[in-house]
């Protein structure tokens, strides 16, 4: 056997695989928790579920599973395209935004060639750009946010992809469409620029702008789009990119024929009409966010104020307090992230949740920071 694997490419051998959170149920069974009382706080998903309007179009959907889905996700397509003002065949469906982050990696990057992020960046960037064998050029963060500065330093003529997260996870961090916009005028034509997107909805009004429109001015422009954290669809894993019909038929041609598949498009189209939904999601997380950020602010603790549904805070100062935090309040029943695979180990991420979960956080959290003593 060992043969075999060892024929592997040794770029695909070296990939760390990626680390989800939990699911409840193996933290309810390893420490012998009440499954009622755990919350999870972990993985960035809406903790309203999902919307009426997508829960009526599942239902529907999985009336007729026995066909394939639409291969071209045309309904999908048409709904997005009016909301975006691009045309249909700009738009490139994923089965969730990790799926064409996987798709603009492969159409671009191959042995030779190199993708440009940040430290303390979405862990798919590097694992998208290895499973190519491409090189990650990781540029430092500042604090704890992107340096475009640094990213057009790091750009060289092997590199293809430049990947952004704009609000960034694991950081919570933002820059202004004015600061991406400078950037995208001073990138060459030939690299390609992801812009990361998957936090979008929850972006106050005053910092919202529609990067989409973009794509015309810069055509070496994707944005990248996901149904998974605003919208409440995580588990039926669909997303979508904004790109120039050059870019969109090159990743068509990487993509699997049924990337998407026929519950998670119907899903998605009856999401993108609940705007009450939506709105209600906004206004849950804002909240959450402003109950827990205050909360650390009385607490002493540093954080960093977040634009996302997430908040990064720092829970101690030696190199084991993450883990050590993350477990203490495990088994208290509250499961945050911790993200010393980041090279964050002196901090949390935590999701923010319903009004009931994210107290319950705060009630566990004074008991858990004993464990550092
Ligand atoms: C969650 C997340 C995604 C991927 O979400 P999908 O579920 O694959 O749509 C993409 N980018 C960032 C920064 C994320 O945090």
């Amino acid at each position: 056997m060992s043969q075999l694997t060892d024929l592997a490419p040794q770029f695909i051998r070296a990939i760390a695989p990626y680390k989800a959170g939990k699911p409840v149920s193996d933290v309810v069974r390893e420490l012998g928790l009440n499954p009622e009382t755990v919350v999870k706080l972990a993985s960035n998903e809406n903790p309203l579920g999902l919307g009426s309007k997508a829960k009526a179009a599942i239902a529907q959907a999985a009336a007729d599973l026995g066909r394939y889905p639409d291969a071209n996700g045309f309904s999908l397509k048409a709904k997005l395209s009016t909301r975006h003002s691009v045309g249909a065949d700009q738009i490139t469906l994923g089965n969730g935004s990790n799926d064409v982050l996987e798709l603009a990696a492969k159409a671009f990057l191959t042995q030779g060639t190199n993708a440009v992020f940040s430290q303390y960046a979405f862990a798919v960037y590097p694992l998208a750009t290895q499973g190519c064998g491409a090189q990650s050029k990781v540029v430092p963060a500042a604090n704890l946010t992107h340096d475009l500065t640094g990213f057009l330093a790091a750009i060289d003529d092997n590199t293809r992809v430049v990947f952004i997260a704009n609000p960034n996870n694991p950081t919570g961090t933002f820059l202004a469409a004015d600061q991406i916009r400078a950037f995208l005028k001073q990138v060459p034509s030939r690299v390609l620029v992801v812009l990361d997107e998957a936090y979008n909805e929850f972006l106050k009004p005053e910092d919202q702008y529609d990067s989409t429109q973009w794509v015309a001015e810069f055509p070496n422009l994707l944005v990248s789009r996901s149904f998974s954290k605003a919208y409440g669809l995580a588990g039926l894993r669909v997303g979508y990119a904004v790109s120039s019909p050059e870019v969109a038929d090159l990743l068509n041609r990487v993509r699997q024929p049924f990337n998407v598949n026929s519950i998670a498009l119907a899903a998605a189209e009856a999401a993108l009409d609940d705007a009450e939904f939506l709105q209600l999601t906004y206004e849950t997380n804002q909240q959450g966010l402003n109950l827990l950020q205050s909360a650390f602010e009385r607490m002493g603790l540093p954080y960093v104020p977040s634009y996302g549904n997430f908040v990064l805070v720092k829970v101690g100062n030696s190199d084991d307090a993450g883990l050590k935090v993350f477990d203490a309040l495990q088994r208290l029943g509250v499961i945050v992230r911790p993200v010393n695979n980041y090279g964050l180990p002196q901090w949390l991420r935590i999701s923010i949740g319903l009004p009931a979960e994210n107290q319950r956080f705060l009630d566990a959290l004074p008991e858990a920071l004993k464990v550092l003593g």
